[in-house]
């Protein structure tokens, strides 16, 4: 069982505050329950008791796969968590971006070489400030699905395994992209943005 801390929220639509149980640290290996409503979503929706509005809540939460050897860690505060040598770890701003990064892992795929897909799509499509995530693979192909918001409503566009194999001998080949991707680092277009510098 996850330890729950009380976090506060102040609703944006009320201005109430309210206080929700949460954990601070999911384990992976430590049953679905917690990696599921993350996976989902519903971990961070909470319904504000005062005006019943729904809202997407984020504190402090450190996600663990012991297996993977990952690490995803939501917010700037870096929880405290031992024995992390050998692990792949990241930092986050936003849930979805959480969501985003277990997905990629748990496919077994490299999240620089899925940034660096997003980046050569975009430009192939002529959408460069399209915000692109990741959701699943599909197929015999293992074709890579991602979605994105334009003209509001969400497109879906899918990608050959082997622009992500490009993308992955690109890392391969330069070890200059290892080294901006060791210790707990941010791993998102504003970082293949940098390695283009
Ligand atoms: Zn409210």
């Amino acid at each position: 069982m996850a330890n729950l801390t009380q976090h506060s929220f102040r609703c944006p639509s009320c201005g109430e505050i309210f206080t929700v149980n949460l954990p601070d640290v999911v384990n992976a290996a430590e049953g679905h329950e917690y990696k599921d409503i993350i996976l989902s979503g519903e971990l961070f929706l909470r319904e504000c008791p005062h005006c019943s509005r729904r809202q997407v809540v984020s504190w402090p939460l450190a996600y663990i796969d012991t297996e993977g050897k990952h690490l995803v860690f939501l917010s700037d505060k870096q929880l405290s968590i031992d024995q992390t040598e050998g692990y792949t770890a990241r930092l986050v701003d936003r849930a979805g971006d959480m969501i985003e990064k277990i997905k990629i892992f748990d496919y077994g795929l490299d999240d620089r070489a899925i940034e660096l897909v997003k980046y050569v799509t975009k430009q192939d499509m002529n959408i460069p400030d399209a915000s692109l995530k990741f959701v699943r693979m599909d197929g015999a192909d293992s074709e890579l699905v991602f979605t994105y918001p334009s003209k509001g409503q969400m497109e879906m566009i899918a990608i050959g395994f082997s622009v992500y194999e490009d993308c992955c001998a690109i890392i391969g080949r330069n070890p200059a992209i290892s080294e901006a991707s060791t210790g707990l680092v941010r791993i998102d277009e504003d970082w293949v943005a940098s390695l283009l510098r």
